[in-house]
């Protein structure tokens, strides 16, 4: 099996993109896989070439190796053209000329709450080269978006099981300022990277089933899904940078070592007794299929916040 981690450089690793990553990485190794790093760069004006560097001193820091680094998304452009020119042929691609205010939502960041989202109702699908030439005239820059099929698309989710997941409608895959779109990005970038196991946080869960069906209009190969569960603030919402200072690299400059950070996460997973560990030896036994499913809250009197 092939494994990857797949960081966004948008800011520092904090300890639930740590967690993710030791889940992934434990799931690799126990099983004699292989793991990959790749660099999610595609949104240039959010990610930055030190917080990559970070990420890999954080991640090596930890004990998480990898065995190959492959090429970073911003590299990647020609794959995605050739991409989105395979299903143009096939005449599923179509111009979209609804405001940036509409498409902003669904098109950016792999975590806005696509899943909660109405689909699109198909507003430009069916115009004419009249209209869109008039479009193009009023100085409108279209997006590119792909038919998709209706009703849902079966999922295979190691933690979830398999079933069938709604679609959502047709999906951007190239905004109106040219940036191609994470759905389209990641699923071009696990084939070509020969990804056979994704283990992620399941606020991508939701997003899962466009992933998948642009793998099938693609005819690429869909990899086994793990949606682990997350690491929450105390409001219960997704950590961000909003809940302190949480990330790996403040708790290192505090004095915390790799050994009480990745003992506390894995404790936090129900691996382990939560007593410092090096990731290394966590790896006898796992099965990642026993993870604790509940989301970890990260309270303010947590042991592992105490270094700082
Ligand atoms: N780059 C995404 C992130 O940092 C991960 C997406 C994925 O694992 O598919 O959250």
């Amino acid at each position: 099996m092939v494994g990857r981690f797949a960081p966004s450089p948008s800011g520092l690793m904090h300890l639930g993109n740590a967690r993710t990553a030791l889940l992934a990485w434990l799931d690799a190794r126990a099983r004699g896989g292989e793991m990959l790093l790749r660099i999610e760069d595609l949104d240039r004006d959010r990610c930055r070439p030190e917080f990559a560097r970070a990420i890999r001193d954080d991640l090596a820091w930890l004990g998480l190796d990898w065995d190959a680094e492959t090429r970073p998304q911003s590299l990647r452009d020609p794959d995605y053209t050739a991409a989105l020119e395979r299903l143009s042929q096939r005449g599923l691609v179509y111009e979209c000329f609804c405001t940036r205010r509409e498409l902003a939502a669904v098109a950016s960041a792999p975590h806005s709450s696509d899943d909660r989202q109405a689909a699109y109702p198909g507003t430009c699908r069916e115009l004419t080269e009249a209209q869109r030439e008039r479009l193009r005239a009023e100085g409108r820059r279209p997006a590119l978006r792909v038919r998709m099929p209706e009703g849902a698309v079966e999922v295979r989710d190691r933690l979830h099981g398999s079933r069938p997941r709604p679609v959502g409608g047709d999906v951007i895959v190239c905004r109106s300022d040219g940036l191609y779109a994470y759905q389209l990005a990641v699923v071009v970038d696990d084939a070509a990277d020969g990804v056979t196991d994704v283990v992620r946080g399941d606020d991508l869960l939701g997003s899962t089933a466009r992933q998948v069906a642009l793998q099938q209009l693609l005819g690429l190969p869909q990899p086994a899904y793990a949606h682990v569960p997350l690491m929450l603030g105390e409001d219960g919402e997704r950590l961000a940078k909003r809940h302190g200072a949480v990330a790996v690299a403040d708790l290192r400059a505090a004095g915390a070592t790799a050994r009480d950070v990745v003992g506390a996460l894995a404790g936090s997973a129900g691996i382990g007794d939560g007593r410092a560990a090096a990731a290394a030896e966590l790896i006898e036994g796992f099965e990642l299929t026993r993870v604790g499913r509940r989301p970890w809250r990260l309270a303010p009197g947590t042991p592992i916040l105490s270094a700082i």
